[in-house]
């Protein structure tokens, strides 16, 4: 009884003096590879509204939406995020390079409706 209490007091103290297997997330984050697809990313100043990343996309995860801008209302791509798996389809037919896909994998939701995102909400 004894050898087990020592045994569990060793253990612990090996432990204290371990480094954490885990990242203290967000403050720390996990360093991500070059071709790591994230997060999409939209520069609506040089979106031309041509609608060949909804066309392409696999999954129906674009949606051309109406916005307003300073030259009146456009179609821009809307994302349903939950459906993307990170293809790069978008990306790669994107005339002007204005849709890419970012390195941020820090895009939890707690309600899948918040999942559809907003051109506005896109951009920069
Ligand atoms: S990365 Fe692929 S699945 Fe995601 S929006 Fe682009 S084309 Fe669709
Ligand atoms: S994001 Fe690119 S591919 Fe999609 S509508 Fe705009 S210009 Fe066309």
């Amino acid at each position: 009884m004894a050898f087990k209490a020592l045994n569990s007091l060793v253990r612990a103290a090996a432990q204290a003096f371990k480094k954490p297997s885990t990242l203290e997330f967000p403050e720390k984050r996990e360093l991500v590879t070059d071709n790591f697809r994230g997060m999409l990313k939209l520069d609506i100043n040089t979106c031309i509204s041509c609608s060949a990343c909804a066309r392409i996309c696999p999954n129906k995860t674009i949606e051309m939406v109406d916005i307003e801008t300073e030259k009146g209302t456009k179609k821009m791509p809307e994302l349903h995020m939950e459906r993307c798996m990170f293809c790069g389809d978008c990306e790669e037919v994107c005339p002007t390079k204005c849709l890419i896909l970012t390195k941020n994998y820090d895009f939890e939701r707690f309600d899948k409706r918040e999942f559809v995102i907003r051109p506005e909400d896109l951009d920069g």
